[in-house]
C-alpha cells in the first residue's frame, strides 16, 4: 500500500498532540509538509499557504485543517480547488450553512470531504454501541467538566461567539448521536461569563427519536479532577462511558475495549473514504449546539480569567 501525502494546516495544540504523532505512527499516511506561520521544528517543511505547499510537493494529495474552526472556507475552497481531499477537526465551521458549504464545495470538486468527530473512535463507544443493539434506552446523563485554562492555554478563539464550552461539549453530543441517531433539544440554559461572548457552563435537555430522555452538564471552569462521563440507563442494566469515551463499564464492572487510538482511527477512517472517493459531513452534533444557541435562556456569571 503506499502512503498518501499528506498536508496539516495549523499546527497548534492539537495538531501537535495527536495529528503528528498518529501520522508519524501510520503506514497510509505520510506527511508532506505543513501550512503553517509558526512551525519551524518539524522534519518537513512549513509554507504559507496551500497552494505554495503543493507547489512545492506536486504528488501532495490530501489535507488535514487543524485551525480553530472560525475562517476555515477559503483554505478549503483552495485545498478543493488544487485537487485534495480534505479532513477537518471539530467542529467544522463556525455556522452550520457554512459547513453545508464544505460538503458541496466538496461533491462539486469531486473530492472526498470528512467532517470528524473524533470522541466518537474513542475506544468505548462501539463496544458500548454494541451491547446497547436490543436494549432499550431510557434516560441518559452526560457530565463533560473540564478547565480551560488547562486544555486551551491562552486561545483566545475559544472564546468567540458560537464556541466557549461547546468546543468539548460538542464531543459529548457526537457521542451521544453516534448511540441514539436523531436526538432533539428540548432546553438549554447558558452561562455567559460577564467579559466573554461563548458560555462558559451549559445545562441541557434533549430528547432522543425513541423518547430517550437525555440530560447534559458542560462546564469549562472545572477544578480538579476532569470528568468526562455519559451513563446510559437501560432496561437491561446501565452502562458508563468514563475519560470521553476511553472507558466503559457496564454496571459497574469494567469492560474490554479495542487497543487503539481515536486519530488512528480518524485517519483509518479518512483513508477508506478517500479509497471510495466519499463524503463523510454528518452535521448532528453541530446542529444540537446551534439548537441550544437558539433556545438557550441567558445567564451572566463572574469575568472569566486566565490566571485565576
Ligand atoms: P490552537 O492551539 O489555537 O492551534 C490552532 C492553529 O491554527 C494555530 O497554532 C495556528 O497554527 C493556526 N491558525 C490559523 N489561523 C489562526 C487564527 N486566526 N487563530 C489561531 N490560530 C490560527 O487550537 P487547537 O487546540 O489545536 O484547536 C484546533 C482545532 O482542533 C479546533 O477546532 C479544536 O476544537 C480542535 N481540537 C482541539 C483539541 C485540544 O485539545 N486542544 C482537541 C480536539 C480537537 P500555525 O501557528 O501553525 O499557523
Amino acid at each position: 500500500m503506499m502512503a498518501i501525502p499528506i498536508a496539516i494546516v495549523g499546527v497548534g495544540k492539537i495538531a501537535r498532540d495527536q495529528h503528528l504523532p498518529t501520522l508519524a505512527a501510520s503506514n497510509r499516511w505520510r506527511l508532506a509538509g505543513v501550512v503553517s506561520r509558526h512551525a519551524d521544528d518539524l522534519d518537513v517543511s512549513a509554507h504559507p499557504t496551500l497552494t505554495a505547499l503543493k507547489a512545492a510537493v506536486p504528488e501532495l494529495a490530501a489535507v488535514s485543517i487543524c485551525t480553530p474552526p472560525i475562517g476555515r472556507t477559503d483554505v478549503i475552497r483552495e485545498a478543493l480547488e488544487l485537487g485534495l481531499d480534505v479532513m477537518v477537526e471539530k467542529p467544522p465551521a463556525a455556522t452550520i450553512s457554512e459547513a453545508e458549504r464544505f460538503a458541496s464545495l466538496a461533491r462539486d470538486a469531486g473530492r472526498s470531504l470528512f467532517l470528524t468527530w473524533h470522541s466518537r473512535e474513542a475506544s468505548g463507544v462501539a463496544p458500548l454501541s454494541a451491547w446497547l443493539n436490543g436494549r432499550t434506552i431510557n434516560r441518559v446523563a452526560i457530565e463533560w467538566m473540564e478547565d480551560v485554562r488547562v486544555w486551551h492555554p491562552g486561545q483566545e478563539w475559544i472564546w468567540e461567539p458560537g464556541i466557549g464550552v461547546f468546543d468539548p461539549g460538542i464531543n459529548a453530543l457526537s457521542i451521544l448521536t453516534r448511540l441514539l441517531g436523531p436526538v432533539s433539544m428540548t432546553g438549554a440554559t447558558l452561562r455567559f461569563p460577564a467579559n466573554k461572548a461563548s458560555p462558559i457552563a451549559a445545562s441541557l435537555a434533549m430528547e432522543g427519536g425513541a423518547g430517550e430522555l437525555v440530560s447534559a452538564e458542560f462546564s469549562f471552569d472545572q477544578r480538579g479532577p476532569q470528568t468526562w462521563t455519559m451513563t446510559l440507563d437501560t432496561d437491561g442494566g446501565q452502562a458508563t462511558l468514563l475519560d470521553g469515551g476511553g472507558r466503559l463499564e457496564i454496571n459497574g464492572s469494567p469492560v474490554d475495549v479495542p487497543e487503539g487510538t481515536e486519530y488512528g482511527r480518524l485517519y483509518d477512517r479518512f483513508a477508506e473514504l478517500v479509497g471510495k472517493g466519499e463524503i463523510d459531513a454528518d452535521l448532528a452534533p453541530f446542529r444540537l449546539v446551534t439548537d441550544a444557541f437558539l433556545i438557550g435562556r441567558r445567564e451572566q456569571v463572574d469575568a472569566f480569567s486566565w490566571s485565576d
